[in-house]
């Protein structure tokens, strides 16, 4: 393929990814963006193949094979609930691609740079390797800590910023070895130490700051996807990892936004520890409730807010959900859903969720949208959401998720909180919540429980 129609498609291609980064920004173009998505990828991956630089078939054919059966496979297989961890494990992909494509860059026999040329190529190869390799291991800690293989308790290790300054001076003398014709060693040390640091930096980082630490290995991955780029002269691989990059980053800064965090301090960890002192004990009496008796208090009830949560979305609820807001809403109450910025496992989690079941978009609300008409609800039904309920966070300085902005559902006349035990959520905080006077809880999958209620009304 000539290097004119290449340079086309290249154009194309970053053209729809920005179209469809777009369009995922609204529920009601999500589809369309993805699309975008999908057509922009195809075309990159297809002018990628067909360039002049790739004359080996018989290996990038099976490779590229192996891949598509594999991202296939696990597309197919994965769970709503599992999104993340797949997230998570994607990121560390790209991260290992940019490790090894720089390594390989480094020591291709055919690299025929010299000068200003390959300094600036040896910078570009550093970088991307740095990069890459933090966000490899620390994107499988953080897949690890949201399959909950890893504790989400904060790894707090005694002088934990003095040991990181330490790693990456010591790369920086490295890079000063590595870029004065220091060969590969300096470049192999480095990756060693990056390894580290991006398990230590990720495993710093408490339960509650694991959605900022997603979006942030997202944009890390993005970087070295562009460092990538500038190594291999790709100018779409340039552009597509400056979108990633700066796409997370702004994620990044909206999540830490809504959770009432500083970038700097989730990035040095260690929150989640209940700043020194001890969390208050929870006082009160629970009170648990019936389906009937939910059923009624939904009957006998003018406006409803549904608080939906990570149990929502494993026990696959979202239809029955859907089923009981349209009953409701027939009846002529007003009904409608509060979505706090971190509920579930991933960023937009609870809205993908209620758009599969067709609940429309213009009664699903934003936390800031409706946290002060609670005073005004009757009732407000919780269904598998904890953390993003829990009063703690205003009435204790001292509980973990402190300063975390959160629904004020106990504001309202009744809550009714479906859940299957007194279990704790992701954080691994007691809720208050749960021993109000106000409260009842109605225990069980909340699948069935909402199932039960849609029969008794
Ligand atoms: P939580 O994890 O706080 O609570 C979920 C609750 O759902 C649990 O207490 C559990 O209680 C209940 N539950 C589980 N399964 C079922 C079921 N089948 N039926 C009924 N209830 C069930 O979820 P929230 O959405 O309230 O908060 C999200 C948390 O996840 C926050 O701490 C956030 O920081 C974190 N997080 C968010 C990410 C994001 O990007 N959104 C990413 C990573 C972490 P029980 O076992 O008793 O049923």
């Amino acid at each position: 393929m000539s290097q004119g129609i290449i340079t086309v498609s290249y154009i194309a291609a970053s053209v729809l990814f920005i179209l469809s980064l777009g369009g995922l920004s609204h529920q009601e173009t999500a589809r369309r963006g993805n699309m975008f998505g999908i057509i922009g990828m195809a075309i990159a991956v297809f002018a990628t193949a067909m360039s002049v630089a790739v004359s080996n078939y018989s290996l990038l054919i099976p490779a590229m094979a192996v891949g598509a059966v594999l991202g296939l496979f696990a597309a197919k297989r994965v769970e709503m609930t599992e999104m993340p961890e797949l997230v998570a494990i994607l990121h560390s992909f790209v991260g290992l691609a940019a490790t090894l494509v720089g390594i390989a860059s480094f020591i291709d026999p055919a690299n025929h740079f010299t000068g200003v040329e390959e300094t600036i190529h040896n910078v570009e190869i550093f970088l991307g390797v740095f990069i890459g390799a933090i966000t490899f291991t620390g994107s499988i800690i953080a897949f690890g800590k949201l399959r909950g293989m890893i504790s989400g308790t904060p790894l707090t290790l005694p002088a934990r910023h003095w040991l990181n300054l330490a790693a990456i001076i010591l790369c920086l003398v490295l890079g000063y070895g590595f870029l004065n014709g220091g060969g590969v060693l300096p470049l192999l040390l480095m990756t060693l130490i990056a390894f580290v640091l991006g398990v230590h930096l990720v495993m710093a980082i408490g339960g509650a700051d694991m959605p900022v630490v997603v979006s942030m290995l997202n944009s890390y991955s993005g970087w070295a996807a562009a460092a990538t780029g500038f190594m291999l002269s790709n100018d779409l691989l340039i552009v597509t990892g400056a979108l990633v990059g700066s796409s997370g980053a702004i994620l990044s800064y909206i999540m830490c936004r809504a959770m009432n965090r500083s970038f700097i301090s989730v990035i040095l960890g260690g929150f989640g520890t209940g700043g020194g002192g001890a969390a208050a004990d929870v006082e009160g009496e629970i009170i648990a409730t019936s389906v009937e008796e939910t059923a009624q208090m939904l009957k006998d009830a003018d406006s409803v807010i549904i608080v939906p949560g990570y149990g929502m979305a494993v026990a696959q609820a979202q239809a029955v959900v859907s089923a009981m807001t349209k009953q409701l809403r027939d009846a002529g109450k007003t009904v409608r859903f509060g979505i706090h910025p971190v509920a579930g496992r991933l960023p937009g989690h609870m809205n993908v969720l209620l758009a599969e079941a067709k609940v429309p978009y213009d009664i699903v609300l934003e936390m800031d949208e409706l946290n002060d008409d609670f005073p005004d609800t009757d009732v407000v039904l919780v269904i598998g959401a904890n953390d993003i309920v829990n009063p703690g966070a205003q009435e204790d300085p001292n509980s973990p998720i402190a300063g975390m902005p959160v629904l004020e559902v106990w504001k309202a006349g009744t809550v009714v909180v479906s859940k299957r035990s007194m279990a704790t959520g992701y954080a691994g905080v007691e809720n208050p919540l749960f021993f109000k006077d106000n409260t009842r809880m109605l225990f069980g999958d909340a699948k069935d429980t909402v199932d039960a209620i849609v029969k008794s009304l």
